[in-house]
C-alpha cells in the first residue's frame, strides 16, 4: 500500500508541474469522448442549495465575499428554512440528476443529515465542507441511506484546521465510501506541493482549485477575469445554467445575485414556487461575476428588442444600496 502511495505521490506532483501536459490529456479525452458518443459537450445545470449563510472560518480568498469589500462582514444574507422545505425540491420537474449542498459551511446547519436524507430525489447530493466541524454523526447516519448517494467535497483550508484532523476526518469519510474530492486553494506552491505529497502518502488525491488564486492579499480570478474584475461594463444579455437556492429559499440563477441577496433579481421562493425564464435575460452587473460561474453563463451584447420589437425582461440595476455602502 504504502509502495502505491509513493507511486501515487508522484504522480500528483507532476500533474501540478505540468498543467498543460494535464490540459491536452483531458481535451483529447473530451474529443474522444465526443466522437465515441456523438454527444456534444453540453453544460449539465446545476442546482445548488446554500443552506446556512454562516462559515467557521474566514478565508482571505473566499470568493463568496469577493464581489464585496474585503473586510465586509455583514452579508444582507439571511434566514433558514426547515429540512422538510427543503424536501420540496424531490418533486420539481425538469431537476437535474444530483444536487449540492453547500453554505457557508453546511455542518453549520443543525439538521444537515435530516436534509441529506431526505433529498431522496435525487441520484446524487454533493456536499460541499471544509471539515472544520466533526463529520462523525452526519456521516454514520447518511451512510445508511439507500435511496440515493451523497458525497462529501472537502476543501482544506490551511489557516483554519490542523492537517492531522483534517486527514483524519476525510479518511473516515473515504472509509465510509463516501469522499467526492480533497481541495485546496494554492496560496503558495511550495506548501501545495507538500500537501499534495503528504495527502497522496495516505492515500488521498487532490486538486487545487483552478477558478481563483492568490498573490499576496489579492485574489486572481484565474477564468475570465473581464468577468469578475469588479469593473462596471455596459448592460448585456445573459442565460446561465443555474439554479441557486439562498438560506430563506429564494431562488436566483446567479451567484452574484443571491451573494448581494438582491430580493428583485430572484425568481421567487422554493416554499411558493419559482420560474426561470429560459431567455437571455438583461443584466447590468457583468464585471461581477462570481468566478465560480463562469462556465454555467453565457453572456451576449444587449440587444433590448427582439426580432419583433418586444423588449427583453430586464433585471434591475444592481446591487442593492446595502452593497454599494459596504464597497
Ligand atoms: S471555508 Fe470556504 S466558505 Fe468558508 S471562508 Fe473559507 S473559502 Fe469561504
Ligand atoms: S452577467 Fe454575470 S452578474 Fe449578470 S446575471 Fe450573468 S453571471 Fe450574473
Amino acid at each position: 500500500m504504502l509502495g502505491s502511495n509513493y507511486l501515487l505521490a508522484a504522480k500528483e506532483l507532476f500533474k501540478y508541474n505540468n498543467p498543460s501536459v494535464v490540459h491536452l490529456i483531458r481535451d483529447a479525452r473530451q474529443v474522444m469522448h465526443r466522437s465515441d458518443t456523438g454527444v456534444e459537450n453540453e453544460v449539465i445545470p446545476l442546482w445548488s442549495v446554500f443552506l446556512i449563510w454562516k462559515c467557521t472560518t474566514d478565508c482571505p480568498y473566499c470568493v463568496q465575499n469577493y464581489s464585496f469589500k474585503n473586510d465586509r462582514t455583514d452579508s444582507p444574507l439571511k434566514g433558514s428554512l426547515p429540512p422538510e422545505s427543503w424536501w420540496l425540491l424531490n418533486n420539481l420537474p425538469n431537476k437535474p440528476e444530483g444536487i449540492v449542498v453547500t453554505g457557508g459551511e453546511p455542518f453549520l446547519y443543525k439538521k444537515l443529515a435530516d436534509v441529506l436524507i431526505g433529498l431522496s430525489g435525487f441520484k446524487q447530493v454533493q456536499v460541499v465542507t471544509n471539515l472544520n466541524i466533526d463529520p462523525s454523526n452526519v456521516v454514520e447516519r447518511v451512510s445508511k441511506i439507500t435511496t440515493h448517494k451523497v458525497f462529501f467535497e472537502c476543501s482544506f483550508h490551511e489557516a483554519s484546521i490542523d492537517f492531522g484532523t483534517f486527514l483524519a476526518r476525510a479518511t473516515m469519510i473515504k472509509k465510509a465510501g463516501m469522499l467526492g474530492s480533497v481541495r485546496v486553494v494554492d496560496v503558495d506552491p511550495s506548501r501545495t506541493k507538500k500537501y499534495i505529497k503528504d495527502f497522496a502518502l495516505n492515500g488521498i488525491k487532490i486538486q487545487s482549485l483552478d477558478q481563483v488564486g492568490v498573490d499576496g492579499d489579492e485574489v486572481l480570478v484565474l477564468s475570465n477575469p473581464e468577468a469578475s474584475n469588479l469593473v462596471r461594463k455596459p448592460p448585456v444579455l445573459c442565460k446561465t445554467k443555474l439554479v441557486l437556492f439562498a438560506p430563506n429559499g429564494d431562488v436566483y440563477n446567479c451567484h452574484t445575485k443571491l451573494y448581494w441577496a438582491d430580493k428583485a433579481a430572484s425568481f421567487g421562493n422554493i416554499t411558493t414556487g419559482f420560474n426561470i425564464p429560459e431567455t437571455y435575460l438583461s443584466c447590468s452587473d457583468y464585471g461581477f461575476c462570481q468566478p465560480c460561474q463562469i462556465g454555467y453563463m453565457d453572456v451576449k451584447p444587449l440587444n433590448a428588442f427582439d426580432s419583433v420589437g418586444r423588449i427583453h425582461h430586464i433585471l434591475p440595476s444592481n446591487p442593492p444600496s446595502t452593497v454599494v455602502n459596504s464597497r
